[in-house]
């Protein structure tokens, strides 16, 4: 009994690069799996060697990672943009699939740098980095799911691995977002309205000075920064910086309106016409691991 071989790697390495470009891909360590092929030392047309993969391990490894990131809704996964060769294509269908075992369909998440990383199936594409920083201190503030995490990233939404700097241009006070790290941070985003609340507007979350840091510190988003304070500096009256971490109620409430909106979105969206559809190999999906 022969194992189903579907991946023949042989000479030709252009044929599984991510893309036409040589793009680094910067991802999370827990997204990566190390894969051992079998090799099979001579090919049927005794061609050079080449490593064979079976199916059966790749849906187990399919598997593993998508468990890993629904173990962790914030973790961000990187973008690749579809070719020829990736997804791999098997009879013109394109492998592998990860999805739930009670989707009715299976839903490609298009995640770009205004996607929120929690909502599910990639539905909440928000139209700016404004948006999407409200979007996301929304669940910040008001989702249950994140109430022990603390030090969230208003961009992505991981927890204390960003890293925002401020800077003054012409007496202005703004992110230097070319110095800070984040991996959905945007190019640019005006500050001062950024840090106001108002009517229209109702989020104040944005990378603030805690001034107990040294100045070379990173900045603070400023709904953690009453933790931070707490934690950070617990030697320190959090009361006297109040103005700088307080949030009013009517800020909570109208973001409480916010998180309604977020909760109640449906989705999917329909795939974009001019981006064409993947068709999907239902024999390569992560359901099957166990089957
Ligand atoms: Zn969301
Ligand atoms: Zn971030
Ligand atoms: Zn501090
Ligand atoms: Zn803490």
């Amino acid at each position: 009994m022969s194992e189903l071989v579907d991946f023949d790697w042989s000479s030709d390495l252009t044929t599984v690069r991510l893309g036409n470009q040589d793009t680094v891909i910067r991802s999370r360590g827990r997204l990566v799996l190390p894969y051992s092929p079998v090799i099979q030392s001579k090919g049927p047309n005794g061609n050079q060697p080449r490593y064979l993969f079976a199916s059966k391990e790749l849906l187990a490894a399919a598997h593993l990672l998508f468990e890993r990131v629904r173990a962790a809704p914030t973790i961000v996964i990187p973008n690749v943009v579809a070719v020829t060769a990736f997804p791999y294509p098997l009879d013109g269908k394109r492998c592998f699939v990860c999805e739930f075992d009670d989707d009715d369909a299976p839903v490609l998440a298009t995640q770009s740098r205004l996607t929120c990383v929690i909502c599910p199936d990639g539905r909440a594409v928000l139209k700016s980095a404004p948006a999407l920083v409200e979007h996301n201190s929304s669940h910040i503030l008001c989702d249950t799911r994140l109430k022990d995490t603390h030090t969230l990233c208003g961009f992505c939404l991981e927890s204390g691995q960003c890293r925002f700097y401020l800077r003054k241009r012409h007496g202005t006070l703004q992110v230097d977002f070319t110095n800070s790290v984040c991996s959905k941070k945007p190019k640019t985003m005006s500050y001062a309205p950024a840090i106001q609340s108002s009517p229209n507007s109702p989020c104040s979350n944005f990378p603030v000075k805690c001034s107990l840091c040294s100045p070379l510190d990173h900045a603070i988003w400023r709904y953690a920064l009453e933790h931070h304070i707490r934690h950070v500096h617990p030697d320190e009256d959090v009361e006297k910086h109040k103005s700088k971490w307080f949030i009013t109620k009517a800020e909570r409430d109208a973001m409480k309106k916010v998180f309604e909106r977020v909760e109640n979105a449906r989705g999917p969206r329909k795939p974009k016409r001019d981006a064409p559809a993947l068709v999907i190999s239902d024999a390569h999906s992560s359901r099957l691991a166990f089957r």
